[in-house]
This record gives structure tokens, C-alpha cells and sequence, in this order.
């Protein structure tokens, strides 16, 4: 049996992480991974290959190029589903190279095979599933360690009545196999992924149908940016249905039927299901190790050292559930890893955590939402910036957009931020940097930006957000 300080069960973002962080600090460390290529859904599946396709179809439709020269620089017409995913292969390549050679930098034993708990301190690996070519050795093998970090991360629910071929009705990890560019799509789920992939779709010219359960889009977000969202989708030619879900989905020989309850049957081409996801615990074995799930999910509970309930056995990433996001996974396989070891470095996971959707056009958030302030009873104020106003903006193109600060009224100090547009995801690590420090509009106000820049809406926005409190409007700028 091989003995090691750390076991690390998955190589996604949470897994590499916190065994690149052990490893630094000498301690020696066991991967296992089941997978045939290093990296999780972040690298494989999920992440990456998503915002490489977002790309492709951005580049193909010529969106962007369209509203600066007014000009319809489509490429699309013909365009091949191999076109569409050269890139995303090329980038998803790059980054398994990078994941192995952070393992082999940090002198990490990558095990290949399916992992799961003999005892508490014991894992089995089965070495005849998963694996890449040329590791065929096959039967099992026992690793033990001080220390356990699973990271098995999550898979897309698959509804049991619903008719996935991979050829008509696809999830978010067969939809990358896609042989063709359909002409339209149903896509079932307004949460991220949905709104994702339905953006890019319809960027492509692809009819695109999005059912979403609820009466907006991406509830969570701020309700302004939601409804402009809204109209973005609908001017880039994509259909919303709200408050609505499939009761059943049937296929024909090239058609998905999709009867909703409302009553309404959709017809489509293609149909993507983007119905949420879950916790991968199965085939673990947690129970001989004596690890307790959540009720909800289930998924792995933990503490906020992310401890599960044997506590020197740890799970971060997707396995433990919300979030759910590689830039949280990565952080909180750090943070479970410096705790374990005693490591005076990274305690712990800010609480103000961005957020990236990946729609067109982008969004980003951190912090306060007008609703939620209402909620809590904040005595709030908000500034806005357009990028219509911005001279980057004008210059790249982007007129839609606008950025948004939610304010304390009392002390000015910022409590959110909220981006639609070019750069959203970027753009919005500013704001969040003020907020972390507990900073206000002054400390934008104050601040000199480059220009001409996106990020100079900060500073349009703080005088916006002056100009409202004083109960004038100032002009943005
Ligand atoms: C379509 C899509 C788009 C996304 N977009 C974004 C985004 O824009 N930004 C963002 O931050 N997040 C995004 N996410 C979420 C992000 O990909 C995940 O939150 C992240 O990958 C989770 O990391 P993880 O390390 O927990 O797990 P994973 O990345 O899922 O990795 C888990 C690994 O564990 C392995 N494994 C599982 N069970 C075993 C076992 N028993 N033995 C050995 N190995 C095992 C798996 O093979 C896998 O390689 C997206 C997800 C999807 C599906």
C-alpha cells in the first residue's frame, strides 16, 4: 500500500488546486483521476470548451464587427460544426497540457482509475475504468494518506423520461459532440449554462426556442440587468418562454416534439436540456468513511474549512454544491488544504464572490443587487454608466450595456456591482476590489483611470450615483 500525506480525489479545478498547494509546501501528493484527460468539466467539458464556442460564434457571426461598421460580416452561412469547434479543441488541449505539467511541476503521483473509500484513511483505486491510452494496467491498487481531499465535482442531471441520443436531445457534455449546426433548437433551462449556450446558438442563426420555469431570466441577478438581458436575446432573434416546462419530450426521425404545460407543443430540430446538476458522490464509498451528505442535493457537507464530518477527510468544488464554480472550486481546494496542514496562508473564501455569465452580451455581479438591499432593509442609492457614453465603448462597438453600483446611502460605501456588456467578467474585479476593502464611491472618484477605457464607467457611474443622491442629475462623465 503506498502512503502519502494527501490524496486528492479528481484533477477539475478544486482537485488541482489543493494538491498544487500541498505539494508546494513539500508534502507529497496522490491524484486520482478517472477521467482519460487531466482538468475535470472545467477543462473538458464545462468551462472552457463553452467560452471557446461563445468565441467561435461571436467571430462567425461578425457580431461584433456588425455594430461598428453596420455592415453583415456573417461568415455562418458556411460554416462546419469542425469550423465551429477547431479552437475550443485547440484551447481544451492547451489547457490539459498546462493541468499535467502543473502535476508534474509539482512532482504530484497521478494515479489513473476510479477512487473510492476502503476506511476513513484508505482509498481503493480501480485502475480497469478510466485512464488514458497506454496505461493499461488494469486491477486495483490501495493508497492511504493523513489527509483526503475529494473533488469529484458534478455531472449534468439527466430527467430519467427524457430521450437523450446525443443526435436529437443533448446535455451541456454531449452537446460538444454535436455533428452538425442544427437549424433550430429548443433549449430546456434559464439558468446559466442554458442562457449560455442559448446565446451562442442564436449567434450562430440558429432558431433558438429557451424555456425558462421562472418569470425572468437568471432570477438571481440584479432586475434591471435581467430585463435588459432580456431584450438583448430577443434582438439578437432568440424566443423566450417563461413561467413554462416540458411535460414531454418526444423524437421523430429529425424533429424533437416538445409539449409544454401550458399546453403549447414546440418543435425544433434539436433540443438542449440544461436542467441543473448534480453532486458526483455515487461509487464513492463516503459511507465506509463515515462522510455525511446534505439533505438537499445530496452532496458532500462540509464547514467552512471544508471539513466534511470526518475531519481530516475534505471535499471542495462542485461536490459540496453552491456555488458551483471553478473560480470558487479553485479556492476552496486551496483553503481546504492550508487548513489541513496548518498552513498560515489562505484561511479562507471571501465572501463576495463574482459571478461570470457567459451570455451575449456578457454579465458579471458582486455584491448587493437593488433587491436584495430592499430585502435586508439597506438604505441604498445606484449610479449607472452606459457604454454608449464611453469612448472604448463607442470605439469596440458596444452600445447596449451599462454598469451599475449599488451604494449605501449614509456612508457611501459600495455594496454592489453589476455589469452587462463587453468585458463584463473583467470589468467587474474592480468593484469588487472596493468592496472587499470596504471602500465607497470616493475611492472611485478619487482614483485615476486609464483612458479611454471600459473602466473609466466606474467613475462615470460614482457621479452618477452622487449626482442621484443629491437629487440632480449630473451629467455621466
Ligand atoms: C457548460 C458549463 C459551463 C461552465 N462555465 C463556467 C464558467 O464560465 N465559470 C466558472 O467559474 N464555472 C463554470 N462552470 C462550472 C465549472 O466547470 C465547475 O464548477 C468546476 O469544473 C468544478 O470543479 P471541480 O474541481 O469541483 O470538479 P470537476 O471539474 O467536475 O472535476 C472533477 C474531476 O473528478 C473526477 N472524478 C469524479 N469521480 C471520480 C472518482 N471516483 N475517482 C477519480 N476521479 C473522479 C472527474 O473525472 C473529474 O475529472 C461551467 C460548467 C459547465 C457544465
Amino acid at each position: 500500500m503506498k502512503k502519502f500525506d494527501l490524496i486528492v480525489i479528481g484533477s477539475g479545478p478544486a482537485g488541482e488546486k489543493g494538491a498544487a498547494q500541498a505539494a508546494y509546501f513539500k508534502k507529497s501528493v496522490a491524484m486520482v483521476e478517472r477521467g482519460r484527460s487531466v482538468g475535470g468539466i472545467f477543462v473538458n467539458t464545462g468551462t472552457i470548451p463553452s467560452k471557446c464556442l461563445r468565441e467561435a460564434a461571436l467571430y462567425y457571426s461578425g457580431l461584433l464587427q456588425r455594430g461598428l461598421y453596420g455592415i453583415d460580416y456573417s461568415l455562418r452561412e458556411g460554416l462546419t460544426v469542425r469550423d465551429f469547434m477547431h479552437r475550443k479543441d485547440a484551447v481544451v488541449n492547451l489547457e490539459r497540457d498546462r493541468v499535467s505539467h502543473n502535476l508534474l511541476a509539482h512532482h504530484i503521483e497521478l494515479i489513473r482509475g476510479t477512487a473510492s473509500f476502503v476506511d476513513a484513511h484508505t482509498v481503493q483505486v480501480d485502475r480497469s475504468e478510466g485512464g488514458n491510452e497506454g496505461d493499461a494496467r488494469g486491477g486495483t491498487e490501495t493508497l492511504a494518506a493523513d489527509y483526503i481531499l475529494v473533488a469529484t465535482g458534478s455531472q449534468p442531471y439527466r430527467p430519467p423520461d427524457i430521450p437523450f441520443d446525443g443526435h436529437l436531445v443533448f446535455d451541456s457534455d454531449t452537446v460538444l459532440e454535436m455533428d452538425r449546426i442544427p437549424k433550430s433548437m429548443v433549449v430546456v433551462g434559464g439558468g446559466v449554462i442554458g442562457c449560455e449556450y442559448a446565446s451562442i446558438f442564436t449567434a450562430l442563426g440558429v432558431q433558438v426556442i429557451l424555456v425558462a420555469g421562472s418569470d425572468r431570466l437568471l432570477p438571481f441577478l440584479d432586475a434591471e440587468i435581467s430585463a435588459r438581458l432580456k431584450d438583448r436575446l430577443e434582438s439578437l432573434g432568440m424566443q423566450l418562454i417563461f413561467n413554462d416546462r416540458p411535460t414531454k419530450i418526444e423524437t421523430q426521425s429529425d424533429r424533437v416534439r416538445v409539449a409544454m404545460r401550458s399546453g403549447q407543443v414546440l418543435e425544433a430540430e434539436t433540443a438542449l436540456m440544461s436542467t441543473g446538476r448534480k453532486a458526483l458522490v455515487a461509487g464513492l464509498g463516503l459511507e465506509k468513511a463515515g462522510i455525511a451528505l446534505t439533505e438537499r442535493g445530496p452532496a458532500i457537507a462540509v464547514n467552512e474549512h471544508y471539513q466534511t464530518s470526518v475531519p481530516h477527510i475534505y471535499a471542495a468544488g462542485d461536490v459540496i454544491g453552491f456555488p458551483a464554480l471553478g473560480s470558487t472550486s479553485m479556492e476552496q481546494g486551496r483553503v481546504a488544504v492550508c487548513h489541513a496542514f496548518g498552513f498560515r496562508y489562505k484561511q479562507r473564501v471571501p465572501e463576495t464572490l463574482p459571478l461570470g455569465i457567459y451570455t451575449i452580451p456578457e454579465i458579471s455581479a458582486v455584491g448587493e443587487t437593488e433587491e436584495s438591499c430592499k430585502t435586508k432593509g439597506i438604505a441604498y442609492e445606484v449610479g449607472r454608466a452606459q457604454y454608449a457614453n464611453n469612448t472604448r465603448g463607442q470605439m469596440i462597438g458596444e452600445t447596449h450595456g451599462f454598469l451599475k453600483l449599488v451604494f449605501r446611502r449614509d456612508d457611501l460605501r459600495l455594496l454592489g456591482v453589476h455589469v452587462i456588456g463587453e468585458n463584463a467578467t473583467d470589468l467587474v474585479h474592480i468593484g469588487m476590489m472596493v468592496i472587499e476593502r470596504e471602500g465607497g464611491l470616493d475611492t472611485l472618484v478619487d482614483s485615476v483611470f486609464n483612458a479611454p477605457t471600459l473602466s473609466e464607467m466606474y467613475k462615470a457611474a460614482a457621479y452618477d450615483g452622487l449626482g442621484n443622491l443629491a437629487g440632480f442629475k449630473l451629467k455621466e462623465g
